[in-house]
């Protein structure tokens, strides 16, 4: 198939890299004429694993750049619109690019055209792109527009688009159903992996399940997961805030929960909170969609509080194993909002960056990836930026972990240990091996073991007790 993607950032240049590994023919299109120009030149603007192989692989044979929307989707027959959708000062999506891109497609349809909103997007999108088609000029027999949302997951993009648990094709008629379908067809049907130039993945790819709904159930589905997902963790974290109280450890918990098949253990692991560029602003949309049509979706105003509280209480929690931290030290591993990626939208880590200085810490910072973007987003003179984790914890009076690099947790603990001014580890992300952080003679503080749980296990260790915690009214009990 001749594909067009509009949108060439972490969905559509990824979706246009994984279509042409697919076979299909691709001109990745994007209205940011440097990013354009540096894609043409070898360059790739975001850090995504085997996305570098596949674009050198394709690129300038079955995968081309352009900012002409027009003739890229004049040579098209399947135009795939995955620009930003980020949240408007009132919670709602902002649709703003998408109406955009809508109004260039109605001047460039010269032939029959399917028209698929990759984009995450409200309900009733795929309606108004038609609307939008029609009011400036393009004929409806031009045209047809599907909904293919993407669930690929920042980190591990490439794996999840060509190993998705689903792929899902909201279809009005016929001729989309058919175009989609092709398009998919060497995932579906799985010879995409017998062929010889196929990624090993180190997971075997099972055949994904192709799920055919209706336009506005797919646009539905969409937010309906990501608002779920959010959801697990905010529970999950509130989970973790009783178990810090009532002295179990909810590793323990969510292991045991996460072993009923109706759980399952996925997106159970608590920490400061979600972040990233999806899940903040899915959550906002999709109350707001519910609100819009009269329907008060509470359980997602609580999920953004519960997510919000996390970040305050880890605060309190740095608070509390450091006494004070006005002129304190702090060394902070990761800056992205997850491992994987060098995306810093939305990084829980870069509020808490932003909230422990304006408490008077001092931070010096390390990230394997995201040190660049951090730059674009975090203030300046707000942190110092180290070399190496090792750089980064040197003369520290404490160590934060807030992205889950596995590199993070691979760290020599001895060697920590011997940098850091104090031996005190607060991991917020329950990355790290407790036993291994403490039989190199440090305190650790995770997220959702109780004071005593901490103590007890400090008792057998040789730890010397650096600080003694400030017990606060508002948050558990911590141990020293
Ligand atoms: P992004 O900001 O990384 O990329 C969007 C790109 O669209 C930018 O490069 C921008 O320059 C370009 N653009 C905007 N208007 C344009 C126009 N008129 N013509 C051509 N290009 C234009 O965004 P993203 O993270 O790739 O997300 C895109 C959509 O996919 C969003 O709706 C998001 O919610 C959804 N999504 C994102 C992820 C993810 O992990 N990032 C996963 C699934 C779904």
């Amino acid at each position: 198939m001749k594909i067009a993607v509009i949108g060439s950032g972490y969905v559509g240049l990824v979706s246009a890299a994984c279509f042409a590994e697919l076979g299909h023919e691709v001109v990745a299109v994007d209205n940011d004429a440097n990013k354009i120009e540096l894609l043409k030149a070898g360059h790739i603007p975001i850090h995504e694993e085997y996305l570098p192989e596949l674009i050198a692989r394709h690129r300038n044979q079955r995968l081309n750049f352009s900012s002409d929307l027009r003739a890229a989707c004049r040579n098209a027959d399947v135009i795939f619109i995955c620009v930003g959708t980020p949240p408007s000062a009132t919670g709602e999506a902002d649709l703003s690019y998408v109406e955009g891109v809508a109004k260039e497609l109605a001047g460039a349809l010269d032939s029959p055209k399917v028209i698929v909103e990759k984009s995450t997007v409200p309900v009733g999108t795929c309606e108004a792109i038609y609307r939008t088609l029609v009011l400036y000029g393009a004929s409806p027999s031009d045209f047809s527009i599907a909904s293919n949302p993407e669930f690929l997951r920042e980190g591990t993009a490439v794996m999840d688009f060509l190993c998705p648990d689903r792929i899902l094709l909201g279809v009005p008629d016929e001729r989309s159903r058919q175009a989609i379908t092709a398009i998919y067809r060497p995932l579906v049907e799985a010879t995409y992996w017998s062929g010889p130039t196929a990624i090993r993945f180190p997971n075997v790819p099972s055949k994904p399940l192709q799920i055919i709904t209706s336009v506005k159930s797919a646009e539905m589905i969409k937010h309906a997961s990501n608002a779920f997902l959010a959801l697990k963790i905010s529970y999950v974290n509130s989970v973790a805030n009783v178990c810090e109280r009532v002295g179990a450890d909810v590793r323990e918990v969510v292991h045991g929960m996460g072993s009923d098949s109706r759980i399952g253990p996925r997106f159970l692991n608590p920490g400061i909170g979600y972040g990233g560029s999806c899940f903040p602003k899915d959550v906002l949309a999709f109350r707001s969609v519910a609100a819009s049509v009269g329907y008060d979706f509470s359980i997602l105003t609580e999920v953004m509080e519960v997510n919000e509280d996390q970040k305050r209480r880890f605060v309190s929690k740095v608070r509390d194993a450091m006494w004070t931290l006005r002129n304190k030290k702090l060394a902070v591993l990761g800056l992205a909002f997850k491992g994987g990626t060098d995306d810093c939208r939305d990084s829980p880590a870069i509020d808490l960056i932003k909230m422990l200085y304006a408490e008077g810490a001092r931070m010096v910072v390390f990230d394997p990836v995201a040190m660049e973007r951090a730059r674009n987003v975090i203030p300046d003179g707000m942190v110092e930026y180290a070399q190496d984790a090792y750089a980064c914890c040197t003369g520290a009076d404490a160590l934060l972990v807030l992205t889950e690099w596995p590199e993070f947790a691979a760290l020599d603990w001895q060697m920590v240990s011997r940098l850091l001014n104090l031996p005190i580890v607060l991991d917020g992300k329950n990355l790290l091996d407790p036993a291994r952080v403490r039989a190199a003679g440090m305190q650790y503080f995770g997220v959702g073991a109780s004071a005593e749980l901490a103590a007890a296990e400090q008792k057998y260790s040789t730890v010397p007790v650096a600080l003694l915690p400030v017990q606060r009214a508002d948050v558990p009990a911590l141990a020293s």
